[in-house]
């Protein structure tokens, strides 16, 4: 049977959203509860996607039943296309499968033309509400289908306006819409030197085509990519017979939401204009009533309408959206769909509609975007004043928040600023590990260069700093204490705001608002830990994160990079005089120096998260990364080590990688000194018995975590290190403890050889920043540059280091997972790179029944939320 790409409104249901889009499914239940919708019917998203695939045109069998749809649409309506008795006018409206507000294309009137103006004046008696339909019809066919921009129109009822001394478009009368509906057309055919299209069917395929085209338009691109919406999806095209609000003033158009969007309070809200058409509610043009005003205007439409929501409500179960219009006292539904709302009220909502006896607790759950809670955890802009500015750039949302502040250029200066109590953003071409503590003293951070997984973005993000990260529209002169963007300079002292959820960069002032954790956050968050499966642990170097990360609700620790703990002034020199030392005697000395302090901060850690889990991760990063580059603090660091500067900078140079992603780092460096590795358990296992003894009530069992493993031999090399040195250390303190030695798996040939390693190992953590870089072989801090290529180009939709990439690296996990838990079955395995705070890939890690996900401490609610959902999804709980 031939596929069926066009259903009547009458054949649909909520059920086909996938098929219908949204707007289609919400029209079609619409139908089926009996509700007053005009009708017509819904062009699939199937329909868009093949005409994708057959190079941007519409099939002949789909035109065939396009052109049964409308003789059905005319039969059930009773009017036709370009009728001289009984003339049908339709909109052509778009309806993806998730909503995409105001993305896409919508044509409305469409089926006009002089004759059948003609008709419908005399018909209705109303010659100007037909000119007008007219002259709105040529603007936005003009405007959206042949992309003639809309200013031109605008520009000729300006003109007209004037002409008449009148201010409103409403004061225009009919002959004068008739002259400007000529003028229209004279501007069509100057614009594309053709005559505006008189055929109905050939105005309705050509508005299907812009439809289709408008899934494409940057915009529709960009909202997608923010809104994990695949482009794969396409939308759908309603074509419905058109009510008339712009009938006189018992005609009407309007938007009501059965429950406050803002703040999730039960009250219908809504607006409307008398006399009108929908584009002018959007527009702004004039000013809209408040839904409450039809109660007195027209009392019994009214009084339908407040039914018509609650019904619909009842029958979704959930706030719902809704478009309306009144044609001559006759209300009609355009449009239902869940209302779009900010996280306090999706949190109100949700428990609300559960108290009402609506919903169960599982449902809740599933209402919740998890990507909206983030919101509620960092200060905000103001959204009346964010409303009204233009962004001056924009870059990578790497860690959410607002930030508002004085420049300043170096960390030092972000310090002493803030010591004088002055607010300050910094802004870097990037920043480095000797950053930290500016980076910790300024309101938020912008980065020149740098991606979601740049020092920057992982840091700050650890934090719960604002970031953007790679605004490439940076011109940096930090010789001058200056930047440029599009020309206009800003020097150290300017005001300048950042948004850390957009990426969005603004000049000035921004004023912000707290963050507030309302009520019903806490009761959401108990449902979701009920319902979830997989654990949920942070990803937290400092005992303060790591605290932070515990009142969030994290289960444990996931990753503790242990190199993070020496960005702190007072601890980078004995650092620094580790790494450069020519001897072991020498490095021994200084690891000696190292060990008191890395074991306090253990402690700490095993502290703050009261007996839980706490996996630490031995040194990692490339080395040079932490050698001095101020002339200043080499020849501290020459003094320390009795040498001269010039051998200290000799050392230096002698650390230059041409690689440093793939070079001296991570197990290669406990291999090469394994004197470090002795110290670090030694630290990991002084600091758990300590704590141990202190609080006999909890089981600690510390995890050490080898990093960039590529080959069991390595694995096995440091842990006989890790359990020697282990297990002589807890032999001593008489106490009995268990310890775990595992492995990140990051590498490709970790995941290919697991099962060799989970032999060894007590568990996996999945590095899914390195095991991306390496999967893809692109630089994590360089990928920034070329990926806006790649999505322009549709060969990514998302970067691969935000979100996993399922099919490559994700498919390299669940292989792992099951090589190891094969020959392992007490092996535990989680993730902890970034992709374990983003929602989609949570979900999968919870398919492939990892343990656990570890994320930074803000996004800890995300992840149980997002974890809860994945188990509720699957229907195992
Ligand atoms: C990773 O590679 O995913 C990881 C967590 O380690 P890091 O980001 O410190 O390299
Ligand atoms: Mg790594």
């Amino acid at each position: 049977m031939e596929k069926k790409y066009v259903y009547m409104f009458s054949e649909g249901n909520a059920g086909m959203r996938n098929l219908l889009g949204g707007k289609g499914a919400g029209l079609a239940e619409m139908t089926g509860l009996g509700l007053p919708v005009p009708q017509g019917f819904t062009i699939t998203t199937e329909a868009c996607t093949r005409y994708y695939d057959d190079g941007r045109q519409i099939g002949d069998d789909i035109m065939e039943q396009i052109k049964g749809g409308i003789a059905k649409m005319e039969e059930i309506t009773g009017k036709k296309f370009g009728d001289r008795e009984n003339p049908l006018l339709v909109s052509v409206r778009s309806g993806a499968r998730a909503s995409m507000p105001g993305m896409m294309d919508t044509i409305l009137n469409l089926g006009l033309n002089e004759d059948v103006v003609g008709v419908l004046s005399k018909k209705s008696g109303n010659p100007r509400w037909a000119w007008d339909c007219y002259r709105r019809f040529i603007q936005m066919f003009s405007d959206v289908v042949m992309e003639v921009g809309k200013k031109y129109f605008e520009e000729l009822i300006d003109q007209m306006k004037a002409r008449k001394g009148v201010t409103q478009d409403i004061e225009l009368d009919a002959d004068d819409l008739h002259e400007l509906a000529d003028e229209f057309k004279a501007e069509y055919r100057e614009k594309l030197g053709k005559d505006f299209p008189d055929d109905p069917k050939e105005q309705l395929v050509e508005a299907i085509k812009a439809v289709f085209r408008s899934w494409d338009n940057p915009r529709a691109n960009v909202y997608r990519r923010d809104n994990d919406i695949p482009y794969s999806w396409g939308t759908a095209v309603n074509v419905q017979m058109m009510a008339f609000g712009n009938m006189g003033d018992t005609s009407g158009t309007g938007v009501a939401f059965t429950r406050d969007p803002a703040t999730g309070e039960k009250r219908l809200m809504g607006e409307f204009l008398l006399n009108a058409q929908g584009e002018d509610v959007v527009a702004g043009i004039r000013t809209p009533q408040k839904i409450d005003r039809l109660k007195e205007l027209m009392p019994e439409v009214y009084d339908q309408f407040t039914g018509i929501c609650r019904t619909l409500e009842n029958h979704y179960k959930d706030m719902q959206d809704m478009e309306f219009t009144i044609e001559d006292k006759h209300l009609y539904m355009l449009q239902t769909r869940n209302g779009k709302r900010t996280a306090k009220a999706a949190l109100k909502i949700a428990c609300d509609l559960v108290d009402e006896g609506m919903i169960d607790e599982k449902q809740a759950v599933l209402m919740i975007d998890p990507r909206n809670l983030d919101s509620l955890l960092h200060p905000q802009f103001d959204p009346a004043y964010l409303a009204k500015a233009d962004p001056i750039a924009t870059g990578l949302p790497a860690s959410p928040g607002a930030a508002c502040g004085q420049i300043v250029f170096t960390a030092e200066d972000a310090k002493t600023w803030k010591s004088r109590g002055k607010k300050v953003v910094l802004v870097r071409l990037e920043t480095s590990p000797e950053d930290i503590e500016g980076m910790k003293s300024a309101q938020g951070i912008i980065t020149v260069r740098g991606g979601m997984t740049s020092h920057a973005a992982v840091v700050a993000r650890g934090m719960g700093t604002c970031c953007v990260s790679g605004v490439s529209a940076i011109d940096m002169d930090e010789d001058n204490r200056c930047f440029t963007i599009d020309g206009h300079t800003f020097h150290e002292g300017d005001w300048i705001s950042a948004n850390g959820s957009t990426g969005k960069i603004y000049e000035g002032v921004i004023p912000t608002v707290e963050a507030q954790i309302v009520g019903e956050f806490g009761r959401i968050m108990g449902w979701a830990d009920k319902y979830r499966r997989m654990k949920v642990r942070t990803n937290a170097d400092t005992p303060a994160d790591a605290k932070r990360a515990h009142e969030l609700g994290a289960e444990g620790i996931g990753l503790c990079r242990t190199e993070h703990m020496f960005f702190e002034k007072d601890r980078i020199e004995a650092f620094r005089e580790m790494i450069c030392s020519d001897t072991v005697e020498e490095r021994e000395q200084a690891l000696a120096k190292i060990l008191p302090v890395q074991q306090s901060d253990f402690e700490k850690l095993y502290e703050a998260l009261e007996g839980a889990p706490v996996t630490i991760r031995f040194l990692d990063p490339p080395l040079h990364e932490f050698v001095p580059t101020e002339e200043a603090d080499i020849r501290k660091l020459a003094d320390a080590k009795h040498k001269t500067v010039d051998e200290i900078k000799s050392l230096i140079n002698s650390l230059h990688e041409f690689n440093p992603m793939m070079g001296h780092r991570g197990v290669r460096l406990d291999v090469t000194y394994p004197e470090i590795s002795k110290m670090q358990t030694l630290a990991v296992i002084r600091a758990a018995i300590a704590v141990q003894k202190r609080h006999p009530d909890w089981t600690v069992k510390p995890e050490i975590m080898i990093p960039l493993v590529g080959d069991n031999k390595e694995f096995l090399y440091v842990k006989r290190i890790v359990v020697k040195t282990a297990d002589e250390e807890i032999a001593k303190s008489g106490i009995a403890m268990q310890y775990e030695v595992g492995t990140m798996i990051e590498i490709p040939r970790a995941a290919l050889t697991a099962d060799e390693i989970a032999k060894d190992a007590d568990f996996f953590c999945f590095g899914t920043n390195d095991l991306t870089q390496m999967t893809y072989g692109f630089s994590r801090d360089d990928a920034g540059k070329f990926l806006q290529a790649y999505y322009d180009a549709k060969i990514f939709e998302n970067d691969p280091f935000a979100k996993l990439d399922q099919n490559g690296v994700g498919k390299l996990m669940e292989m792992a997972m099951k090589l190891g838990k094969d020959v392992n079955p007490n092996l535990h395995c989680g993730i902890c790179g970034e992709h374990g705070g983003d929602p989609s890939s949570i979900e999968f890690c919870d398919r492939i029944g990892l343990d656990y996900v570890s994320c930074s401490p803000f996004r800890v609610p995300i992840a149980r939320l997002s974890a809860a959902q994945a188990s509720i999804r699957t229907g195992e709980v």
